[in-house]
């Protein structure tokens, strides 16, 4: 049976079932959450207990908000409640869709998280479709940027919470820096629904979330690199065939450095490099001691050569934001990594920000991959299913449309220039207008809805313009763009989430036309442009207009295809649409998909060595903050350090003399701080047996901790004391970790490693440092206990009688 047969028939079943529950009354139904949950504690499973959870959770929405869901919708919930993504095309109603399986799986008591884009679709999903929630008699919450802590605790309490992605990762990692168990917001991963889910972890995956702070060091190199890039000329790039790079045929050099936009690298020349050191005054810029400035070079050339303003990145009142290429839309908070960003604000000549150091990160893909179930909805997944199922064992069902979709899908129209194109997109625009249908374009730069709102204004027509310029208000925008006449430009993805409902004249004049005014990088985002026209079976048409001009293609030869285009006699205004030309974009396409999820694929590997090392510390880390008292913790980490010197000098059973020297001098750095110097335990003496030696010292600093213990008034306040020296040090070096990680992933990239795997030599470097880090959180700790000058702040008790 194929898999939507299989879930009509189950929601055909489910769909009676609805219907008989019209039979009950408003309390009857009610007490419904409370049979179900029983069943729950009698041993039956979440989903042996769907079909009438689904059945009474339906009925409650029409009750409650007016709104009886479709079958295809409960198709739809059967697909999420198995861990899976439904497909399920724009204006089909999965707002509605995720009440029945978040209603579901709350009542485990665990938690459900609903995840959305961005706050106004969470805020307003909570507000709706909570009442079904509430009607039922749970509890709802919702969770904002301008939450705060304590409210958030609350809010994760409740049976269901609707919290953006940004919001609830942040949180997570908020939580695992947290000094006290109360602290913490959050109460679990259970199970979430994914709203867009496409955008979440495939889109945003790409850019990790993470907590920063300044280092502290100088903003001047940028400063001077940034005048090197600007004194340095730009060389060709020569194309070599396989055959010449094999014969062993170098290419030739020009200029100062090159550029390789597909590969997003910048490669100084032999002639560049000198110019550098003649810059800088130095030596020999390959030198070791140089791989910071050589890093903050290249940095600035990119900035220069391969960061676009109004496409890569705004200026915002002085201040470099950075725009999301796939979504158009602007990331505040976000910033390019490896002094990238400050090399764009030297660029820009806005104030540069100090270099940051990250606190703590973590991907998408590992955070999601901690809810024990977790699905999704979107209205475009298909044509990433490998990945889904690849990286997070998901699989995708499309779902049908409650009614056949009626939208016409025009073929591309190819022009040779951008200036041709934008002209004919003009006319088009006209044309429709002129018959009262609404016109949405959609545009993948900034720049180029700017050049769309100059033209039509010197037309005379009247138009809105959406950019993530203005964030706040374009969901409310969006939603107007099916009013008959309405133009309205907007980039790539502004305002998803958000229903263009069709006024009864706009249908009439063949519902909404949505024009593409290039391909982008991924055919799933084309698609969602597409799908913002003819929903829920309303008549609407697509069609894109392209030029050879356009980025996607001019990556991919388009060139060649102008020449011979020119040769064959086609002037700049026409158009054509052909076979040829399909194939030629969709092949384009295909390959930067491929590049994409190559590259993403690429950054888990790694990723997945920081995230197992991730879910250590913070394993041992709540440990700590759960323990009554870390006493006995402290204990065994003073055994432990002591050992660690031992053993780091005394090669064998007996001590020597000279490294007799040297661990009691360690020792007393350790127990007594460095102003105890001449330290000596009672019964230590040279020639001792290594294992004796070692009982010896364990036992003076164990009776060391003792004393140190009662010069506290308050035994209470010790405690705490100890367990915040404990937590800092996790923190302070599993920081520092993971800045070092990232460093040693940069160089063994630029290093070749031969045949080897770099991932592999990844791993293993990555946990010779990891055991080097959990040693000296350790050592760390027992210093501080035994140094820390707080011993003043805290009289001893008799003095302080
Ligand atoms: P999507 O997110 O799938 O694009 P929305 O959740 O925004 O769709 O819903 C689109 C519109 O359809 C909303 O106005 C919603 O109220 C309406 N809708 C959803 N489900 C139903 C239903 N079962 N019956 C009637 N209207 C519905």
């Amino acid at each position: 049976m194929s898999e939507i047969k299989r879930l009509r028939k189950m929601a055909d079943k489910i769909y009676a079932k609805m219907e008989s529950m019209q039979q009950l009354s408003d309390d009857e139904l009610k007490h419904k959450t409370e049979e179900l949950k029983a069943r729950l504690a009698n041993g039956e499973t979440v989903d042996q207990i769907m079909p009438d959870a689904y059945a009474a959770v339906g009925e409650a929405a029409y009750r409650s908000i007016g709104l009886r869901p479709y079958k295809v919708q409960i198709m739809g919930a059967i697909v999420l409640n198995e861990g899976k993504i439904a497909e399920q095309k724009t204006g089909e109603g999965k707002t509605l869709i995720a009440a029945l399986p978040a209603y579901l799986n709350a009542l485990e008591g665990k938690g459900v998280h609903v995840v959305t884009v961005n706050d106004y679709l969470a805020e307003r999903d909570a507000k709706d479709i909570g009442r079904i929630h509430e009607y039922m008699g749970l509890t709802v919450g919702c969770i904002l940027k301008t939450t705060s802590p304590e409210e958030k605790k609350k809010e994760y309490a409740k049976d269901i919470t609707y919290i953006t992605n940004t919001e609830l990762g942040f949180d997570y990692l908020r939580d695992n820096m947290a000094q006290r168990m109360e602290d913490k917001a959050q109460r679990g991963f259970h199970y979430c629904i994914i709203d867009e889910v496409d955008s979440v972890l495939i889109d945003e995956a790409r850019t990790p979330l993470i907590i920063s702070g300044v280092t502290g060091k100088s903003t001047k190199l940028y400063t001077a690199c940034n005048e090197l890039a600007k004194q340095m000329e730009k060389g060709e790039l020569q194309e070599l065939s396989k055959v010449d790079l094999l014969s062993g045929e170098r290419p030739e050099e020009t200029g100062d450095y090159t550029v390789d936009e597909e590969h997003h690298s910048v490669t100084l020349t032999l002639q560049g490099i000198e110019k550098c050191e003649k810059f800088f005054g130095i030596e020999n810029l390959a030198d070791k001691s140089h791989t910071e400035l050589m890093h903050n070079i290249i940095a600035a050339l990119k900035a220069h050569n391969l960061m676009k303003k109004d496409k890569d990145y705004v200026v915002k009142n002085g201040e470099v934001l950075i725009v999301d290429s796939f979504t158009g839309r602007i990331q505040p908070g976000r910033r390019y990594s490896d002094g990238l960003h400050q090399a764009i604000e030297a660029k820009e000549g806005c104030g540069i920000k100090e270099e940051t150091c990250t606190y703590a990160t973590v991907t998408y893909q590992n955070f999601f991959n901690k809810y024990d179930k977790k699905c999704g909805m979107t209205g475009t997944a298909y044509t990433e299913r490998k990945e889904f199922k690849d990286i997070y064992h998901m699989s995708v069902v499309r779902i049908p449309t409650n009614k056949p979709v009626q939208r016409e899908d025009n073929a591309d129209r190819m022009f040779l220039t951008k200036k041709a194109k934008f002209k004919a997109v003009v006319d088009e625009i006209k044309k429709s207008h002129a018959t009262g249908q609404p016109v949405l374009v959609g545009t993948s730069t900034i720049n180029d809805s700017e050049i769309l709102d100059k033209m039509l204004k010197e037309e005379g027509l009247q138009h809105t313009v959406l950019n993530a310029k203005f964030l706040e208000k374009e969901a409310e925008i969006v939603a107007k763009a099916g009013q008959h006449g309405a133009i309205t430009i907007a980039t790539n993805m502004a305002g998803r989430g958000t229903d263009i409902k069709l006024d009864e004249d706009a249908k009439k004049a063949g519902g909404l036309k949505v024009i593409g005014t290039q391909r982008h990088e991924s055919r799933r985002i084309d698609n969602q442009l597409k799908g913002r026209s003819g929903r829920q079976g309303d008549p609407g048409e697509s069609v894109f207009y392209l030029s050879l001009d356009d980025e996607v293609l001019r990556l991919y030869g388009s060139e060649r295809m102008k020449n011979i285009l020119t040769m064959t006699g086609m002037q700049s205004e026409d158009s054509i649409e052909n076979g040829t030309v399909n194939r030629f974009v969709k092949k384009a396409q295909n390959v930067i998909e491929d590049n994409n999820f190559g590259t993403r694929k690429n950054v888990l590997k790694y990723d997945k060595v920081n995230n197992e090392q991730r879910e250590l510390i913070y394993a041992e880390r709540d440990a700590i903050l759960e323990k009554a008292d870390t006493r006995n913790t402290m204990l065994s980490m003073i055994e432990d350090s002591v050992d660690m010197i031992i053993d780091k000098y005394a090669v064998n059973k007996y001590v020597t003399e000279e490294e007799y020297q040297n661990i009691r001098k360690e020792i007393a750095i350790l127990i007594f701080g460095i102003k105890a110097p001449d330290y000596k335990p009672k019964n230590e003496k040279k020639g001792m047996l290594k294992k004796k030696l070692a009982e010896e010292y364990v036992t003076a600093a164990k009776n060391r901790y003792c004393e140190r213990e009662k010069e506290w008034p308050d035994v209470d306040v010790f405690r705490e004391f100890e367990r915040q020296i404990i937590l800092r040090c996790i923190d302070v070096k599993w920081m520092q970790h993971i800045n070092d990680l990232e460093i040693l992933r940069q160089n063994i990239s630029l290093v070749g490693y031969g045949q080897k795997d770099p991932a592999v030599i990844y791993k293993l470097k990555a946990f010779d440092m990891f055991s080097k880090m959990s040693d000296d959180i350790k050592n760390d700790a027992v210093y501080t206990l035994f140094s820390s000058r707080l011993r003043t702040a805290a009289p001893k008790k008799n003095a302080a009688a």
